[in-house]
C-alpha cells in the first residue's frame, strides 16, 4: 500500500460524532434562559438511568468528580483501604487519594486487563471499605464475581465505567451489581460533552445524597432556588461543586439516542481489525469474552516490549495517531515517590503496560484509514 502521492495521510487518534442533532440541541439551550443543572440535566439523567437499567443517575463534571463523590457519599475517607487496578487512567486511583484513603493495588488478569477477581481476597485488611474495579477498554470486569465477593466480605462496589457506559457481561450492565457507578464524557469518550460524567444507582437515599454532594450539600436542587418563588435553602452536608450543565446535557441526549447504532459501528471496525491481525507474528490481541458485549472504547494490542516505542514511533511516522492505555499507575513518579511501590509488584499490569499501542478507533474512521493502519502495524512490527 502507498501512500496518496504529495500529502502525506493523517489518521487522526480520535474524532468525535457530534452532528447536526447536538448542534441544533445546543443552541436550544443557549436560547433559553437557563444554562446550568436544570431541565436538560434531569431529562438526561432520567433517559441515562433508563438506559443503564438503574433507578437513578446523577449528572457531575467529570469520572474524576464522579469517583471522588462516590466514594466521599460512602463514607470513605482517612484511613479505609480501597482495592483498585494499576492498569487503569491515573483518575481512578488518585480519586482514592481525593477521598483521604489509600488505592490497595490488585493485579490484573492478561486476557482482559481486568482486576483479578481471584486475587480480590488476599488484598483485603480490616481497613477495606471498598473495591473500585475499572471496565478496561470497554470490556466489562466479571461484576458477578465481584459483586457476590463484596457481598460476602461486607464491602462496597464502585465501578469506573469511563470506558463502559454501553457495554454489559451476562446480561448485567455498571451500575446494576454495584453500589455505585462512575462514567465519563470527557472529549475522547465513546459518548461526549467535552468534559462530563455520571453516576448511577439504585439506592434512593444514596442516591440523594450524592447529589446534594455534587452542589456542596445544599438541601435544594439549583433550578428550584432558581424558579418560582424564592424558597430559603439550607447547607445540610460538606458537599463540592460538581454539577452537570444543560449545555452539556444538551450534547449528551441526542448521543444517547445513537448510542447503540454507535456501538455497532464500532465492533464492525474492532471485527476489521481482528481479523487483520490475528495471525500476524509479533502481535497479541485481547479477548472480548463471549458473554460480553464490549462498549469498545479503545482498541489495543500488544507487540513485543524490547520494539514497542519503536513502534510508537513509526506509526506516527506514518501519520497514524497513537496512545498507551496505560503505562501502570503504581509505576507513576508520584505514586513511586509517595507510596513507595516498585517495578515487579503488579507483574501482569506492567507486561501490559509495557507491550501495549492503542489504535484509532471510531465511527468516523474510515476503512481505507484503518487498512493504512493496519498496514503500517504489520510493517512496523517485521
Ligand atoms: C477518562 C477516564 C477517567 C476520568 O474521566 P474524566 O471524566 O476525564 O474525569 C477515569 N477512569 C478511566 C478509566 C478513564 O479512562
Amino acid at each position: 500500500m502507498k501512500r496518496p502521492a504529495g500529502q502525506p495521510r493523517k489518521v487522526e487518534f480520535y474524532k468525535h460524532s457530534l452532528g447536526p442533532q447536538e448542534f441544533q440541541q445546543v443552541q436550544r439551550v443557549l436560547k433559553g434562559v437557563f444554562l446550568t443543572a436544570g431541565p436538560e440535566t434531569a431529562a438526561f439523567e432520567r433517559e441515562a438511568a433508563q438506559f443503564l437499567g438503574v433507578a437513578h443517575s446523577v449528572g457531575v463534571t467529570s469520572c474524576t468528580s464522579a469517583l471522588h463523590l462516590a466514594l466521599v457519599a460512602l463514607g470513605i475517607g482517612p484511613g479505609d483501604e480501597v482495592i483498585t487496578t494499576p492498569m487503569s487512567y491515573v483518575a481512578t486511583a488518585n480519586a482514592i487519594l481525593h477521598a483521604g484513603a489509600t488505592p490497595v493495588f490488585v493485579d490484573v488478569e492478561f486476557a482482559t486487563g481486568n482486576l483479578d477477581v481471584g486475587k480480590v481476597k488476599a488484598a483485603v485488611t480490616p481497613r477495606t471499605k471498598a473495591i473500585l474495579p475499572v471496565h478496561l477498554y470497554g470490556h466489562m470486569c466479571d461484576m458477578r464475581a465481584l459483586a457476590a465477593l463484596a457481598s460476602q466480605l461486607g464491602l462496597h462496589v464502585i465501578e469506573d465505567a469511563a470506558h463502559c457506559f454501553e457495554g454489559s457481561r451476562d446480561g448485567v450492565r455498571p451500575g446494576q451489581l454495584g453500589t455505585l457507578a462512575c462514567f465519563s464524557f470527557y472529549a475522547t469518550k465513546n459518548i461526549t460533552s467535552g468534559e462530563g460524567g455520571l453516576i448511577a444507582g439504585n439506592d434512593p437515599d444514596l442516591m440523594a445524597r450524592v447529589k446534594r454532594l455534587r452542589n456542596h450539600g445544599i438541601d435544594k436542587p439549583v433550578s428550584e432556588r432558581h424558579s418560582g418563588t424564592y424558597v430559603h435553602w439550607s447547607q445540610v452536608d460538606l458537599g463540592f461543586k460538581a454539577n452537570m450543565n444543560d449545555i452539556q446535557a444538551a450534547m449528551l441526549r441526542p448521543q444517547l439516542e445513537r448510542v447503540e447504532a454507535l456501538r455497532q459501528q464500532r465492533h464492525q471496525i474492532v471485527q476489521r481489525y481482528n481479523a487483520a491481525l490475528a495471525d500476524v507474528p509479533g502481535i497479541t490481541l485481547h479477548k472480548v469474552l463471549e458473554s460480553t458485549q464490549s462498549a469498545h472504547h479503545l482498541y489495543t494490542v500488544l507487540v513485543p516490549a524490547p520494539q514497542r516505542d519503536a513502534v510508537l514511533t513509526a506509526l506516527q511516522a506514518d501519520g497514524v495517531g497513537v496512545a498507551v492505555n496505560y503505562r501502570p499507575i503504581h509505576l507513576m513518579p508520584y505514586y513511586r515517590a509517595h507510596m513507595g511501590f516498585r517495578e515487579g509488584m503488579f507483574p501482569v499490569a506492567e507486561s501490559i503496560g509495557a507491550a501495549t499501542v492503542t489504535l484509532p478507533l471510531y465511527p468516523k474512521l474510515k476503512i481505507a484509514d484503518q487498512n493504512w493502519v493496519i498496514h503500517a502495524l504489520k510493517e512496523a512490527v517485521k
